[in-house]
């Protein structure tokens, strides 16, 4: 059954960068599910990828944005006044991270969290040359681009930053290329468009060591492993490591636009001074997405969606443990099903769609799909979407003689 319509059809003027939409039409969104104007449910197994962990429309979301909305919009360029929902979830912040981390700046955006925090490490460092992993994903804008590790994105965008060097992801002797020309080495706990990889036990301490050791900053991108999903509220916490400058995005909005780089506030004065606004954006920070985002902080916390996407990714593990080509990677409920070929991957894809659960593919990974479900999907909705993972899987495993 392929009952989507073509994007000729129907947005003829929407510039979409996907070869392949599904170009399915949203009529609303509730909790887990996705409801199309075909009559269609879908469950959404990947969260509008890694941002809706709390679902869509949570109530006490909903509430801080109207709320907000009685308030004000937009009223100035980031910083210049104080915008109490700004102050509040930066409070928050402070309060559930490393006391080295006390310093945030919003931006509307991942890319643009990387983008500050590449600036930053080069003004506080005084160095220009960085480092990066192959297989990564930092974002679209051009210094983001530039510590993407995938040529085929690259390419036609060169020239991008130069003095870029790209290392093994989990590599321990590659790390001896970080030395003291290194303004900042930037890396994800587990990279997610890389296809769902967790590096070796103890690589991150090696690397934090090794960063301190040469006056390089590091740079953990939590974009999409921030907030709960990895079973603790940031996913540095398991490497037992606090980095110098932490960015963050997409759940953290509660499904409003936001993002932010966060490090202590001695670096961040860096930006301060010679000359003053080394850094401004005119709608980072805004105040709808901050009230957003301090409501939806307070349910993960009091509702323990860090624990709770623990159990979630028990749960799959343990359901899927039986099914065919069922290769699972990653960490709580960020998951990764590795298949053994493209066609495979796509055709999962595929035959969950056409029953009801939307899966997608990682950028950077063909035969590697994202299982990334909201924290807090009741179970018995969770049990129905793996009921038909798990007979996609036979079915494909069946068709391709695996
Ligand atoms: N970093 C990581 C790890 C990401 O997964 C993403 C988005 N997939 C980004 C950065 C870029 O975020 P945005 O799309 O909000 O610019």
């Amino acid at each position: 059954m392929d009952d989507s319509p073509m994007k000729a059809d129907i947005a003829p003027h929407l510039a979409w960068t996907s070869d392949h939409p599904l170009g399915y039409e949203v009529e609303r969104a509730e909790g887990p599910f996705l409801f199309l104007t075909n009559g269609r449910r879908l469950i959404d197994f990947i969260s509008g990828i890694a941002v809706s962990s709390l679902g869509h429309r949570h109530p006490k979301v909903l509430e801080a944005i109207r709320d907000q909305l009685e308030k004000h919009l937009h009223v100035m360029v980031y910083g210049e006044l104080i915008q109490a929902p700004q102050v509040q979830f930066s409070n928050q912040l402070a309060d559930i991270l490393p006391p080295s981390l006390d310093c945030v700046y919003f931006t509307m955006s991942g890319t643009e969290a990387n983008e500050g925090a590449l600036k930053l490490a080069k003004k506080y460092t005084g160095r220009s040359r960085m480092v990066a992993f192959e297989h990564s994903y930092h974002g679209d804008s051009h210094g983001s681009l530039s510590v993407t590790g995938r040529n085929i994105y690259q390419d036609p965008f060169r020239p991008l930053l130069p003095g870029i060097t790209f290392l093994p992801f989990g590599d321990f002797e590659a790390l001896t290329a970080v030395d003291d020309q290194i303004a900042c080495v930037i890396a994800e706990p587990i990279q997610g468009e890389g296809g769902m990889r967790v590096p070796p036990p103890g690589w991150f301490k090696a690397l934090r060591t090794r960063c301190s050791d040469v006056g390089a900053l590091l740079i953990l991108d939590e974009i999409q492993t921030g907030f709960c999903r990895t079973g603790h509220p940031f996913a540095f916490e398991h490497e037992e490591i606090v980095p110098d400058i932490l960015t963050l995005a997409k759940a953290m909005g509660g499904g409003m636009p936001l993002g932010a780089f966060i490090s202590s506030t001695k670096k961040m004065e860096s930006l301060r001074r010679d000359p003053p606004l080394s850094h401004v954006t005119t709608f980072g920070g805004h105040p709808v997405s901050c009230a957003a985002a301090s409501a939806a902080l307070q349910v993960m916390l009091d509702e323990r969606l860090a624990e709770r996407a623990v159990w979630v990714g028990e749960r799959i593990r343990s359901k899927l443990k039986h099914a065919p080509m069922a290769n699972l990677r990653g960490r709580g409920a960020m998951l990764g099903l590795d298949l053994p070929s493209s066609p495979i991957a796509e055709q999962v894809v595929k035959t969950c769609l056409n029953h009801g659960v939307l899966l997608g593919w990682t950028l950077h990974s063909g035969t590697v799909i994202r299982l990334a479900p909201p924290l807090n999907i009741p179970e018995e909705v969770l049990e129905e979407a793996l009921e038909v993972i798990s007979s996609a899987l036979s079915q494909a495993h069946a068709g391709h003689g695996t």
